[in-house]
C-alpha cells in the first residue's frame, strides 16, 4: 500500500525518465506532492538493479553520477533493468540537510517505513514495499554529509536476520565497487537503513561513502562513476571496459571504536582520516571557549584502529561522535 504515484511503467522496455509523486497537502500547496525523479532503463532479460542517491540531502556525489547514467546510458547498453532514484529524499536535498525539513526524519533510519506515517516514513515504505520487491541487487550512494569527514568506503550492512548467501553476494558487490575500504557494519545495531532493510528481504546490497563535509568531491565523483560501472559490469547489467581498481581492505568497527564526546565544548582534533592510532593515544582537546581559565579536556582513543571518520563541526555536544575507528577484519577472524 502506498499513496505514491508515478508515470513510469516498471514493466516497459527502453528508457523512461519521470517522477514518483508523494501527495503532501501543505499550507502553501493543498493538493501538492513531493516529486522524486525516477528513471527506468530496461532491455531484455537480466538482473534488476536499484541505485538510490540523496537518501541524505547533503550528499551529492551519488545524485551526480545517477543523473549522469540517466542522461547517457542507452537501453541498448543494458541487459536487464536499472531503476534509478537519484534524489530519494527531495525535500532534504533541496534544503541540503541530512534529515527532511518536512518532518525532521532521517530516511536512512525509518525503514521499513510506514505508508500512513510522516512523509519520510512514506517514502521509505514506498521504496520498501513497491520498489525492493522488483529488485535483485541494490546500491545506495552516500557521502559523509555535513557532519563527517570520512574515508572512501563501501559498506556491507549486516543484520541479525541476514542470510550468509546474501552477505556473500553483497561482499562480492563491494569487491567490484573497490573503494579503498569495505566496512562490514551493523550500524550500531540499528537495522532501519535502506541497505539493512534490503538485506533483510534477501536483496544483496551495498552502501557507499564517497565524499565528505557537505561538499562535492571531484575525485569522489570520478571514483563513484568508475565504481558503479564496475558493479553493474560485475552483475552483468552492462558490458563495458571498466577502470581497474586496487583490492579493497575489509574492516569493521570494533566495540569502543566510536569515540563519543565526554562533554560539551569545541573539539580540536589532533588526528586525521587514515591515521593508525593506539588505545590511549590523544584524539584531541575539548575546549570550553567561553571559560578562558578552564583547562581543555584531553580526549583519548579507547581502542586501537585506523581513523575512518571524524567530526567536521568544531562545536560539540556530549555524546557526539568525534571519530570512528576501524580495524582489519582479517585480524578479527584470525584472533
Ligand atoms: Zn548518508
Amino acid at each position: 500500500m502506498s499513496t505514491v504515484f508515478t508515470n513510469i511503467d516498471f514493466n516497459q522496455q527502453g528508457k523512461q525518465v519521470g517522477f514518483a509523486h508523494l501527495p503532501l497537502s501543505a499550507h502553501n500547496d493543498a493538493w501538492g506532492t513531493i516529486a522524486m525523479p525516477l528513471a527506468v532503463i530496461a532491455n531484455g532479460q537480466g538482473p534488476t538493479v536499484l541505485i538510490t542517491g540523496a537518501i541524505h540531502g547533503d550528499e551529492y556525489e551519488g545524485p551526480i553520477i545517477i543523473n549522469e547514467l540517466i542522461r547517457h546510458l542507452t537501453a541498448e547498453r543494458v541487459q536487464g533493468k536499472l531503476i534509478l532514484l537519484p534524489c530519494a529524499n527531495t525535500p532534504a536535498l533541496r534544503a541540503s540537510m541530512r534529515v527532511s525539513p518536512v518532518d525532521n526524519k532521517n530516511l536512512a533510519r525509518v525503514f521499513p517505513g510506514n505508508p500512513w506515517g510522516t512523509p519520510t516514513e512514506q517514502i521509505a515504505a514506498w521504496i520498501h514495499d513497491s520498489i525492493f520487491p522488483l529488485c535483485d541487487f541494490y546500491i545506495d550512494l552516500h557521502s559523509g554529509g555535513s557532519s563527517l569527514f570520512i574515508d572512501e568506503s563501501a559498506q556491507v550492512v549486516v543484520t541479525d536476520d541476514l542470510c550468509p548467501e546474501v552477505r556473500e553476494k553483497s561482499e562480492a558487490m563491494a569487491r567490484a565497487f573497490a573503494a579503498k575500504l569495505t566496512v562490514v557494519t551493523n550500524n550500531m545495531g540499528d537495522p532501519r537503513t535502506s541497505c539493512g532493510a534490503a538485506a533483510n528481504l534477501g536483496i544483496p546490497a551495498i552502501a557507499a561513502e564517497m565524499g565528505s563535509n557537505g561538499s562535492v568531491s571531484p575525485l569522489g565523483v570520478q571514483r563513484t562513476r568508475f565504481a558503479v560501472e564496475r558493479v553493474l559490469n560485475h552483475l552483468g547489467l552492462i558490458k563495458t571496459e571498466t577502470q581497474p581498481a586496487e583490492p579493497s581492505l575489509q574492516v569493521f568497527i570494533p566495540a569502543g571504536g566510536n569515540l563519543l564526546s565526554p562533554g560539551d565544548g569545541w573539539f580540536e582534533p589532533v588526528m586525521a582520516i587514515g591515521d593508525e592510532v593506539q588505545a590511549g593515544d590523544l584524539a584531541g582537546w575539548l575546549h570550553r571557549l567561553s571559560e578562558p581559565e578552564a583547562v581543555p579536556l584531553a580526549v583519548h582513543f579507547q581502542v586501537k584502529g585506523r581513523v575512518y571518520s571524524q567530526r567536521t563541526f568544531g562545536a560539540t555536544s556530549q555524546g557526539n561522535s568525534l571519530a570512528v575507528l576501524v580495524q582489519n577484519l582479517s585480524e578479527k577472524e584470525n584472533s
